[in-house]
C-alpha cells in the first residue's frame, strides 16, 4: 500500500491524503497524520484526476522529437535555413523526413515547391507535411524515385499541385500523399518502441496518464504489448485500430480487448475528409476564399456506412475523423442509419457543425473529440475559409455542452502541443498564449474551467468507456493522478499556463517527477 500525503485534491477541500493499493484508490482520507502503507510526501501540490489526451499520435509524436521540427518557422527562407543546417552530416541517399511547415504563415501564403528543396540538395529524398499532416512538400529526386511526371495520373480524395506545363510542383494534398510516402523505408520494430519510448517520457513530463491513439498499427500494438509485458510503459493507451483490412482484419476476427488496463483494442480510426488549413475539409458550401471547392472525402459515403455496419456489429466503436460540415452531417448519416449508439462512437475533431446537425451527436450518442488548440493555432485564417455566415459553427464547444454532451479533450500532437495545461488554457480563453485577440475568439463558445478540465478527465474517460474506473479521484478508481504545483483557477486564466506539473502518477506509482530543473 502507498499513502500520498500532504496534498490537496481537486474538488474535495476535505481531503488531505489517498491510500492506494494494487493501481487503485482505496480511501481518501481527511489526514496527513496517518499511518499506512508506504508515505510518499506530495509537498502541499494539488492532484487532479490523471490528465487523459483523448486525440493524440503516439509514434507521430515520437518520431517528431527525432526529425526535423518546421514548426514556428516564420519564412520559407527560415525553413530552408533550418532544413539545410539538420541535413549537413546526412549520408546521401537518406531520405529526411520533418513537419510543421505552414504556408499560411509565410510571406504570400503561396505553396513551396520541389524547386525550393532542389536548390539544398539533389542527393537527398525529402518530405515534409505541412503543420497539419494533411499535406507534404517534397523534393524532385523523391519524386523521381516515386516516378511521378507530368504523366501521374490524379487520385481520387487527393490533390497534386502542378506547375503551368502540368508537372508536379512538389506539393501532395490527402489521399495523395501515399504516391509519395510509400517510397520512404518502413519503421522497424525497433524504431516504434524507441519513439513510443521518447512520446511517453514528454507525455509524463505534461501531467498526461492516459491516451486515445488516434490511428495506431498492428505493429504498434505489438510493441506496446512487449513494452507493458517488460513494465517500460508509463502511459494507458486506448488504440484506434487503421482502417486497413491487413492492418484490422484479424482483430476483427478476434473481437474488441477491453479487459487488459493498460492497453484497450476496441475501436477503428477512419478518415472521412481532411483539414481546413489546406481546404480539405468537406463544406456544405464552397469556402469563402476559394469559391470553387468544397473541400474532399477520402472515402465514398457507402464506403463509410459499410465500415461503420461491419465495426459496430463487431463491437468496434468507430472513431471518424471530421471536420468539415459536410463531412459531419455524412458521418451523423451513416452512423444514424448502421451505428449501435450503444458504442458511443466518435466525431474526431468535430470542427465546423451545422446547426441543425448540433443535436443529432445528443440524439445519437456521438461523441465530439475536440483540440482547444486547433481553434487558438487557426483562429487567425478560419474566417478567410468559412466567412462570416458559418463562422458560428466553427469549434461550437459550447453548444455541445449547453446539450448536454460530454466534450473529450485533446490535442492531436503532434500537430500541437500534448501540454494539457494549453488546451485547457485555450478552452477557456479562446485565445493564444500572447492573448489574442482580447475576450476571446466567438468568446461565447468558452468552456469554464471546470468543463474543461472535465474534458481531459471525466468525459475523456466517458469516450473510451472508461468512467467508471478513471477520470474521478473516487475511492475504486485507478490511482492515476496529475500533481500540480498550484489550484487552477479561471480568474487569471495565465496563470494555467504558468503551473507546474510536480508528479505523474500512474497505477499508484510516480512515473514523473519534477525535479526543479
Ligand atoms: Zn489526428
Amino acid at each position: 500500500m502507498i499513502l500520498y500525503t500532504n496534498c490537496n485534491v481537486y474538488g474535495r477541500p476535505d481531503i488531505k491524503s489517498i491510500l492506494c493499493n494494487n493501481g487503485k484508490i482505496v480511501q481518501l482520507l481527511p489526514s496527513n497524520n496517518i499511518n499506512a502503507g508506504k508515505k510518499i510526501n506530495l509537498n502541499g501540490g494539488w492532484v487532479y484526476p490523471g490528465f487523459t489526451d483523448s486525440h493524440m499520435h503516439l509514434t507521430g509524436l515520437g518520431f517528431s522529437l527525432e526529425s526535423i521540427d518546421l514548426v514556428g518557422e516564420t519564412s520559407k527562407e527560415e525553413a530552408l535555413q533550418k532544413i539545410t543546417e539538420e541535413i549537413k552530416n546526412t549520408p546521401k541517399g537518406t531520405w529526411i523526413i520533418g513537419r510543421g511547415w505552414d504556408q499560411n504563415k509565410w510571406k504570400g501564403k503561396s505553396y513551396p515547391t520541389a524547386k525550393d528543396l532542389d536548390l539544398i540538395s539533389n542527393e537527398h529524398p525529402m518530405v515534409f507535411r505541412r503543420i497539419d499532416g494533411h499535406a507534404i512538400w517534397t523534393n524532385t529526386i523523391a519524386m523521381d524515385i516515386a516516378t511521378i511526371d507530368d504523366k501521374t495520373e490524379e487520385v481520387n480524395g487527393g490533390i497534386i499541385l502542378r506547375d503551368s506545363s502540368n508537372i508536379p510542383s512538389g506539393i501532395f494534398i490527402d489521399n495523395a500523399l501515399a504516391l509519395i510516402e510509400n517510397h520512404i523505408p518502413q519503421k522497424s520494430k525497433s524504431d516504434i518502441h524507441r519513439q513510443i519510448l521518447k512520446a511517453q517520457k514528454l507525455l509524463n513530463k505534461f501531467g498526461i496518464t492516459s491516451i486515445h491513439d488516434a490511428g495506431t498499427s498492428k505493429q504498434e500494438i505489438e510493441v506496446l504489448k512487449k513494452m507493458l509485458e517488460n513494465d517500460e510503459l508509463s502511459i494507458r493507451v486506448f488504440t484506434m485500430i487503421n482502417n486497413d483490412p491487413k492492418e484490422y482484419e484479424s482483430f476483427l476476427k478476434t473481437g474488441p480487448e477491453k479487459d487488459n488496463p493498460f492497453i484497450k483494442i476496441q475501436a477503428i480510426k477512419i478518415y472521412l475528409d481532411g483539414a481546413l488549413g489546406s481546404r480539405g475539409a468537406a463544406l456544405l458550401e464552397p469556402y469563402s476564399d476559394a469559391p470553387n471547392e468544397k473541400g474532399l472525402l477520402l472515402l465514398e459515403s457507402s464506403e463509410h456506412k459499410k465500415l461503420v455496419a461491419k465495426f459496430n456489429k463487431a463491437n468496434f466503436q468507430v472513431n471518424t475523423h471530421g471536420i468539415g460540415d459536410r463531412a459531419i452531417k455524412i458521418i451523423l448519416d451513416n452512423y444514424q442509419e448502421v451505428a449501435n449508439s450503444n458504442l458511443r462512437n466518435r466525431i474526431e475533431h468535430s470542427q465546423v457543425v451545422h446547426n441543425k446537425d448540433l443535436p443529432r451527436f445528443k440524439e445519437l450518442n456521438i461523441i465530439p473529440a475536440i483540440q482547444a488548440t486547433h481553434c487558438t493555432s487557426d483562429m487567425r485564417w478560419t474566417e478567410e475559409r468559412l466567412g462570416k455566415s458559418r463562422i458560428h459553427q466553427a469549434y461550437p464547444w459550447r453548444s455541445f455542452i449547453d446539450l448536454n454532451i460530454p466534450v473529450s479533450g485533446g490535442s492531436d500532437a503532434p500537430i500541437e502541443t500534448p501540454d494539457p495545461l494549453e488546451g485547457i488554457y485555450a478552452s477557456v480563453t479562446r485565445q493564444d498564449k500572447n492573448g489574442f485577440p482580447e475576450g476571446g475568439w466567438y468568446s461565447d463558445q468558452k468552456m469554464t474551467l471546470d468543463e474543461a478540465i472535465k474534458s481531459y478527465t471525466e468525459w475523456a474517460s466517458y469516450a473510451s468507456h472508461e468512467e467508471k474506473v478513471k477520470g474521478k479521484i473516487k475511492e475504486g478508481f485507478y490511482a492515476d493522478f496529475t500533481v500540480l504545483d498550484q489550484e487552477l483557477s479561471s480568474n487569471d486564466p495565465r496563470m494555467i499556463l504558468e503551473t507546474t506539473v510536480l508528479f505523474t502518477i500512474l497505477n499508484g506509482n510516480i512515473v514523473y517527477q519534477n525535479d526543479g530543473k
